[in-house]
């Protein structure tokens, strides 16, 4: 097989983090999304008494927690915007100045 396996690579890469941008959280790992977990399981040959059911100590009843490297991603995002804008404004500003 002749195909470079680093664009394949490069490829994996591109689409796992296009996919962090649209999706930043996923599902908290500690509840499996469900916000809370049960605690105490039946016992056998005992009176069965409620489980007790308490919010997520992880994601605090959220259910989800924010993937890592997604804050990065879109902070570097926004920088990179921003910076664009203020180049654009800066342009817009002073446009005899590029002539000199
Ligand atoms: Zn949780």
């Amino acid at each position: 097989m002749s195909f470079p396996l680093f664009l394949l690579a490069a490829a994996a890469v591109a689409v796992w983090l296009g996919s962090l941008y649209a999706h930043p959280f996923g599902a908290c790992p500690r509840c499996r999304g469900h916000g809370h977990i049960t605690r105490g399981k039946p016992k056998a040959g005992r009176k069965p008494k409620p489980p007790k059911v308490t919010s997520c100590p992880r994601c605090k009843g959220a259910a989800r927690r924010q993937r890592p490297g997604s804050r990065t991603l879109h902070q570097l995002a926004r920088r990179v915007s921003r910076e664009l804008a203020r180049q654009r404004k800066q342009r817009q500003a002073a446009p005899s100045r590029a002539e000199d």
